[in-house]
């Protein structure tokens, strides 16, 4: 049992900065994951070479993999910090930012792509005016209620985004985390509604069709989210859509 944590962490002071890698030991301690042990580095930024460098910047906040915050690459794979615990590991623990978001400093990203991405599928179910059906509001089943809890769980992470070939900086591509997203309110009963703009979002240029089946997605999803499902069935759904365009104009 290795009595200390020895990481390798990529770090850059901003956008357009040089990176360059940097070297931290802790002490082991039991039921460390990726966070914990960072903030050792932050209470003592030591380096290797025994210089106090500035603290290691990393986004983090509830600690259960629940809010998408702490995504980070972890030992060459996109992940969860909070969920990957040390003890699973090999040393060094090598940590880089995510690549497929600008960068803030050191291991933070702007997600913000991906959240105006949703934007743009619409990513929302228009509640006005539901209180005025009262009862008689359109149930949903069991069936489509466990599927769309599936999608549900999705916390914006951005690491199915990381993991996609298609999606980068020059590309218009949603991703796969927003398509996810349109397939979980295009079957709820009132998000049906808004079905017709999201799968003409869909069918556009960055749609659908620019995703390349390389199924990367679905292995780093830390929520286990059928996203290849998903972009099946909405394959479906843009092909009706448009046989349904041709008949009605
Ligand atoms: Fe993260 Fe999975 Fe959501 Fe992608 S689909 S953003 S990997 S939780």
């Amino acid at each position: 049992m290795n009595q200390i944590i020895h990481f390798k962490i990529k770090r850059q002071e901003g956008p357009g900065a040089r990176s360059y890698w940097e070297e931290f030991k802790v002490p082991y301690a039991p039921g460390h994951n990726v966070i914990s042990a960072l903030m050792e580095i932050r209470e003592n930024p030591v380096n290797v070479q025994g210089k106090r460098v500035v603290p290691v910047v990393w986004d983090c906040n509830c600690m259960e993999e629940v809010c998408g915050a702490c995504s980070m690459i972890i030992n060459g794979l996109p992940r969860q910090a909070c969920a990957t615990l040390v003890d699973d590991l090999d040393q060094p623990i090598v940590l880089e930012p995510l690549t497929k978001f600008p960068l803030v400093r050191d291991l933070v990203v702007d997600r913000s792509k991906m959240f105006n991405a949703l934007t743009k599928v619409k990513s929302w179910i228009s509640l006005d005016g539901t209180w005025d059906v009262h009862r008689h509001a359109p149930l949903m089943s069991p069936s489509v209620q466990s599927l769309r809890y599936l999608f549900s769980r999705c916390m914006t992470c951005g690491c199915c985004m990381e993991a996609c070939p298609q999606y980068h900086s020059e590309s218009e591509f949603v991703g796969p985390a927003p398509l996810g997203q349109v397939m979980m309110h295009n079957v709820h009963p009132t998000g049906e509604y808004d079905k017709p703009d999201r799968l003409h979002t869909l069918m556009a240029p960055g749609g659908i069709t620019d995703c390349g089946n390389a199924q990367n997605c679905v292995k780093v999803c830390p929520k286990d989210i059928p996203l290849t499902d998903a972009i099946a069935e909405l394959g479906r759904q843009t092909t009706v859509q448009w046989l349904r365009d041709l008949f009605v104009k």
